[in-house]
């Protein structure tokens, strides 16, 4: 009974006028009410996005800095995040780790610093393709999911986003049977590791090239509990995808 959840990343795209088209159709669209929905904006929209979206619809920020406030110039602390009424943040992303240079190490003080703010935080693992082709993809997983963990007390703030590398942007979707693979290795390191609780209720959602075609039947696999959509979010078919289990 874990509520399926689907996430937009928009990522560094949109202007004003394109954002504003794009919450008018989610805001007119009929999504199912089972589903949770969260858009992930650029921070010099969340403000906008926030006040555009209908309340149901979440929003998150892409980042944030592991401190409150100071001298950290470009930063965005969590608290900052919370004062334009957004909830979530994106954190962990494979672009903040491999554009970035992001350690596991500084993730984990993101997530620490995110959850103490009352943030709620999507954390996004994955390995790459060699990682993958070196039989390295569980313990690559693993050791990310052992970070973010050492971070959190209140799992119940914490969606997992398995996005593995190769995926994103590529058009290379995982198969239904490789992201349920991962999905329950996953809910079964945290059986081990956190709770039985805590892997029967967190959310697993996969990210990396789902579409309107591909993501009914990622949809129906047991251990698949939503999607982090990174281009299909910013179109129209975002809303067949928030639908694929309805
Ligand atoms: P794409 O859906 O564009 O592959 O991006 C996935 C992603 O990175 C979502 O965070």
């Amino acid at each position: 009974s874990r509520r399926f959840f689907v996430g937009g990343n928009w990522k560094m795209n949109g202007t004003r006028e394109s954002l504003a088209e794009l919450m008018t159709h989610l805001n007119t669209s009929n999504l199912h009410e089972q589903t949770e929905v969260v858009c992930g904006a650029p921070f010099v929209y969340l403000d906008l996005v926030r006040s555009g979206l209908d309340p149901r619809i979440g929003v998150a920020a892409q980042n944030c800095y592991k401190v409150s406030r100071g001298a950290f110039t470009g930063e965005i602390s969590p608290a900052m995040i919370k004062d334009c009424g957004v909830d979530w943040v994106i954190l962990g992303h494979s672009e903040r780790r491999h554009v970035f240079g992001e350690t596991d190490e500084l993730i984990g003080q993101k997530v620490a610093h995110a959850l103490e703010n009352d943030l709620a935080v999507i954390a996004c693992i994955g390995e790459k393709l060699e990682e993958r082709e070196a039989g390295t993809t569980e313990e690559v997983v693993f050791a990310q999911t052992q970070v973010i963990a050492e971070n959190v007390k209140d799992w119940t703030k914490v969606v997992l986003a398995y996005e593995p590398v190769w995926a994103i942007g590529t058009g290379q979707t995982a198969s239904p049977d490789q992201a349920q693979e991962v999905h329950h290795k996953l809910r079964a390191w945290l059986r081990t590791n956190v709770s039985d609780d805590v892997a029967d209720s967190v959310r697993i959602i996969y990210g990396g090239s789902v579409t309107s075609l591909n993501c009914r039947e990622l949809a129906s696999q047991a251990d698949v509990d939503g999607f982090l959509v990174g281009g299909a979010s910013l179109k129209p078919e975002f809303v067949d995808i928030i639908n694929a289990r309805a």
